[in-house]
């Protein structure tokens, strides 16, 4: 498992938004949220994955939204931050613009990869065993009670993209999914 500290994630995020003109978030409460995102993922999947985006803990399947994300630079160009609104323009730093709510640019098929992830060759022959046997699996969903924001993940976001509630805002929508092999 990766070890990292906040201190070396700030100083990483500091020093890309530095080469490319950004800024870091003015808001501190977010960006320490997102700070402890970012080491958490880092030592969970062994890369900083986006911490407002549920990883599908496969690197090729992830690689898009490490962060920086690809889809951090077109977003602070069209909405002057990044989708978590880590990364922010100059005017949102300065406080000229407000911190924008910022769409998900990134596609449904990639998305979607991150409740397919690949099955481990053990489970694999397992599930193939069981092949005339229901499975069942319960894909987490879990909603922000402040805001409405809706979200699949493990485990809740840090923080609300949206309305920057924390984590224990969040409440779980259970599911079930049949599926017959
Ligand atoms: S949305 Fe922002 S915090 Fe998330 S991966 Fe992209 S650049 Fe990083």
């Amino acid at each position: 498992m990766t070890q990292t500290t906040i201190e070396k994630v700030r100083k990483r995020a500091e020093a890309d938004a530095k080469t490319f003109g950004y800024y870091l978030t003015p808001d501190a409460d977010l960006l320490q949220g997102l700070l402890e995102g970012l080491k958490i993922n880092e030592e969970r999947y062994g890369y900083p994955s986006c911490p407002c985006r549920l990883a599908a803990n496969v690197f090729e399947y992830d690689r898009d939204i490490i962060c920086p994300c690809d889809y951090r630079d077109p977003d602070v160009a069209e909405f002057g931050a990044c989708y978590c609104r880590l990364y922010v323009s100059k005017e949102v730093y300065e406080g000229k613009t407000e911190l924008p709510t910022v769409p998900e640019r990134r596609p449904l098929a990639k998305q979607a990869k991150a409740f397919t992830p690949a099955v481990p060759p053990r489970e694999e022959k397992q599930l193939t065993a069981e092949k005339e046997e229901m499975v069942e699996i319960m894909p987490k969903i879990w909603y922000c009670k402040q805001c409405g924001y809706m979200v699949f993940r493990e485990e809740p976001p840090y923080i609300c993209p949206i309305c920057k509630a924390k984590k224990e805002l969040f409440a779980e929508i259970k599911t079930r999914i049949d599926i017959r092999g």
